[in-house]
């Protein structure tokens, strides 16, 4: 799930921001020329070349090429690492599209299908118009030790300490790297997610309400044509660009359309739960006009589910065992699960504080206080 950034390199990255302001200073406003950018092709590409390069970490991509490399977290108050990346700088230019996924390291269906975005042909150089940053491993201290919800390293959520803080711990100074090379080089973010080890989701994507009416209905435009059916509302996120918190919204508050998308969950990856989301990236990729997609893969949905969610957090330590599965539609009052001690006495009945779909539910018997039972979805009117 979602709910859930050096000391020598400070210097580096001081250095580098106002560069790369420089280089894709255009960024911000670049969603506003979008729907336009069919009739501004030829003059630009009779123009030089505004970004003959395209720099992330060590990778550095020539126009119509993909580049590998790392986007190095110095070494502070504990550790560094590297945070592995690649760009595909397409053989036209476009918006810079970045795609993030591995906040939460076990949330493995998300990081495989950003993998498969790599090498997926549709997303070819020679196939696109713009850029594509892909961040496929966010937090590889959790994936190497099949920790869910944080960085092991600093007990940290690695989606909620954005914008990050290079003088922080390690999960605030990667926020801070990715925020510096991610986020204020791209037009646009998509940040994946999907169930942790312990939660048993279906599939949906977050539309965040900013404020900002042609924002919105411009991010608006990229979930319906991601194409998952279930979509949440986030009216609630920090307005504030210095204190955003999530990556999606570090992007949102800084003005450049973004959102996040979920599939996946506990257990062996399901293939289906992995193409659904590269898939999602690359309908994306049509409605940015970024690559030539079928008619049929930028259809947006049609009939949306709209829902407001509330999470149902455990009052008590002790064994559970659900009693629906998710994506079930359950009344209010409804039983969605038992908590019983070690020794097998009854100690809670949890029940479903409104009616609403499980959008995802505990899939783990341990349960400590605080820990996460249940999303519920209450499904409420099409935001207008
Ligand atoms: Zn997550």
């Amino acid at each position: 799930m979602t709910h859930m950034t050096h000391t020598l390199l400070v210097a580096a990255l001081v250095v580098a921001g106002p560069a790369n302001a420089g280089h894709h200073g255009s960024a911000a406003g670049h969603h506003e020329s979008v729907a336009s950018s069919v009739g501004w092709t030829a003059a630009v590409t009779a123009q030089a070349d505004a970004h003959p390069t395209f720099t992330v970490g060590t990778a550095t991509a020539q126009r119509g090429q993909k580049a590998y490399g790392v986007m190095h977290v110095p070494a502070g108050s504990d550790a560094g690492y590297d945070i592995p990346v690649v760009v595909i700088h397409g053989a036209r230019p476009g918006p810079v599209l970045a795609v993030v996924s591995g906040a939460h390291g076990t949330e493995y269906a998300s990081i495989l299908s950003v993998e498969a975005l790599i090498d997926n042909p549709a997303a070819a150089p020679a196939n696109l118009s713009g850029t594509l940053i892909l961040v496929p491993l966010v937090n590889v201290p959790s994936f190497e030790r099949l920790t869910p919800h944080v960085n092991p390293n600093d007990n940290k959520s690695m989606n909620s300490r954005y914008p990050g803080d290079p003088n922080g711990t390690q999960t605030d100074r990667a926020s801070a790297v990715i925020t510096w090379e991610v986020v204020e080089q791209c037009d646009h973010l998509i940040d994946l997610h999907g169930g942790d080890l312990d939660e048993n989701l279906r599939p949906y994507s977050y539309w965040t309400v900013t404020g900002n009416a042609k924002q919105d209905e411009f991010s608006r435009g990229m979930v319906l044509a991601f194409g998952l059916d279930h979509i949440i509302i986030s009216r609630e996120r920090p307005k504030d660009p210095k204190a955003s918190r999530f990556l999606e919204n570090t992007a949102s508050t800084r003005g450049k359309p973004s959102f996040t998308a979920e599939a996946g969950r506990s257990g062996p990856v399901d293939a289906g739960d992995v193409t659904m989301l590269s898939d999602g990236v690359l309908k994306v990729t049509g409605y940015l006009k970024m690559t030539r997609r079928p008619a049929r893969d930028i259809t947006p949905v049609a009939k949306p589910v709209w829902v407001e969610v509330t999470s149902i957090a455990s009052e008590y330590n002790g064994v559970f065992f659900p009693r629906v599965p998710r994506d079930a539609h359950v009344a209010k009052g409804a039983t969605i699960g038992l908590v019983k001690d070690a020794l097998n006495r009854p100690i809670a009945e949890i029940k479903a504080p409104d009616a609403g779909i499980i959008m995802f539910i505990r899939a783990l018997p341990s349960l400590k206080q605080g820990d996460t039972i249940a999303s519920l979805g209450v499904i409420t009117q099409e935001p207008k």
